[in-house]
């Protein structure tokens, strides 16, 4: 599904990314834990193919293809989709008509063709309530005045919608409660299948209780320092980074 080879890269002249080798299987659920500053975001963002970020060395391939020539759109037909930390607002779109422009954007890149306007408003509604998402919220702009567990619940609507091969999810878990974090839980668990694959991104254990992760990496200065299963999130939990960052435990 996801193979990344000894990628750096960095921006306005600082290197975030130092060498992370990674390889994800169709199937497989992996999260990336660490501090803050270690550059998970960056990670999710060079996937994603946001500019800003220089390239330096390494590749990515994504379902057998280099991800690197291709455009964030591109990147979105062929089954990517980023959840980000922090969504952008956009004040002259409803949140629907930019569900709707997400789908049939990609669909008509696949040559599908747009999707039936009943077809969609029945999906919508069904993913809507599954996530505790109001009409109201369809037609407000989007994100716009959104709490922050509002924004995280309309990227796994927008994930859910677009069903992606490959979810990456960063901090969806922050400013959420415990009862938002199950209904996003939920909703990421119902996607999971042998076909689709997800790179879930967290500072905290919590989460993985919810989403229980095949694989757990830990991250520091834009490396993979350490590689385990979902034992290595809970001994995170117990004794922090500390023991990767080479810094005495607080
Ligand atoms: P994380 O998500 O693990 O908290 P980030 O990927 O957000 O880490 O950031 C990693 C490092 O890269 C941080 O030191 C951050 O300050 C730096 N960084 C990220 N984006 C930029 C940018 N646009 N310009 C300069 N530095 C950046
Ligand atoms: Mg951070
Ligand atoms: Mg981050």
């Amino acid at each position: 599904m996801l193979e990344i080879k000894n990628l750096h890269a960095e921006v306005e002249g600082n290197k975030i990314l130092n060498g992370i080798n990674l390889t994800i299987n169709a199937g497989e659920i992996h999260a990336i834990m660490g501090p803050n500053g270690s550059g998970k975001s960056t990670l999710s963002y060079v996937l994603a193919g946001k500019d800003d970020y220089e390239i330096t060395q390494g590749e990515i391939l994504f379902r057998g293809e280099n991800v690197l020539e291709m455009d964030p759109e591109e990147r979105a037909a062929l089954g990517m989709f980023l959840a980000m930390q922090y969504p952008i607002e956009i004040p002259g779109v409803s949140n629907m008509t930019f569900l709707k422009t997400a789908l049939n954007a990609q669909r008509i890149a696949r040559e599908e063709g747009e999707i039936k306007t009943p077809d969609f408003i029945k999906k919508i509604k069904d993913l809507s309530a599954k996530l505790n998402i109001s009409q109201e919220m369809l037609r407000r702009p989007l994100n716009v005045g959104f709490s922050g567990g509002e924004k995280k619940r309309n990227e796994i609507l927008q994930m859910a919608l677009l069903e992606p091969k490959l979810c990456i999810l960063d901090e969806t878990d922050s400013g959420l409660d415990i009862d938002a974090l199950r209904v996003v839980s939920d909703g990421v668990n119902a996607l999971r299948s042998p076909e689709r694959s997800m790179l879930i991104i967290t500072h905290y254990q919590r989460l993985l209780d919810y989403i229980v992760p095949d694989v757990v990496h830990v991250m520091y200065k834009g490396q993979i320092v350490k590689t385990g299963d979902k034992d290595l999130a809970l001994e995170l939990e117990e004794k922090g980074y500390a023991e990767y960052t080479g810094e005495a435990a607080a």
